[in-house]
């Protein structure tokens, strides 16, 4: 790779927002053909050059990190019916339901209260398991 190549910022983001403070309570990014995620254009250069080695230019990509963990820089290529199937998704109305398809973490939503809650307002514990302000106990570790 040449060292005067533009880093295309391309990607859209469907966090949905804590209910309580507004703050993301998961980030969903969505980095395009061709396209950089956020902040690409700050990283350090062997991140930079392990993007491109690593990530097919040709596909859509998801970047994921929630209560229960991250999906790494490069993130999991996803088709064009997933793509489609979570913008559905996380536009509001939420489906609950299909967000437990998803994400095991569900996106940080309490399902029982079927709200949305940042890591703050999740008490967390060691082990990944979470309660909601309302009291809620939900587990957010994968291998549960
Ligand atoms: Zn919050
Ligand atoms: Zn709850």
């Amino acid at each position: 790779m040449n060292k005067n190549e533009t880093i295309n910022i391309d990607s859209n983001h469907l966090d949905p927002k804590c209910s309580i403070c507004n703050k993301s309570t998961a980030k969903i990014e969505i980095v395009n053909p061709n396209g950089y995620p956020e902040n690409a254009d700050k990283w350090a250069r062997n991140d930079l050059e392990r993007y491109n080695k690593y990530r097919d230019f040709n596909a859509h990509y998801l970047i994921y990190s929630g209560p229960g963990g991250s999906n790494g820089s490069i993130g999991d290529l996803i088709d064009l019916e997933r793509k489609e199937r979570l913008q559905n998704i996380f536009s509001k109305p939420y489906g609950l339901d299909k967000i437990q398809n998803e994400f095991y973490d569900v996106a940080g939503c309490c399902i029982k209260c079927e709200k949305f809650y940042c890591t703050t307002h999740w008490d967390i514990s060691s082990t990944g398991y979470g309660i909601c302000p309302l009291g809620h106990g939900q587990p957010f570790d994968p291998h549960r």
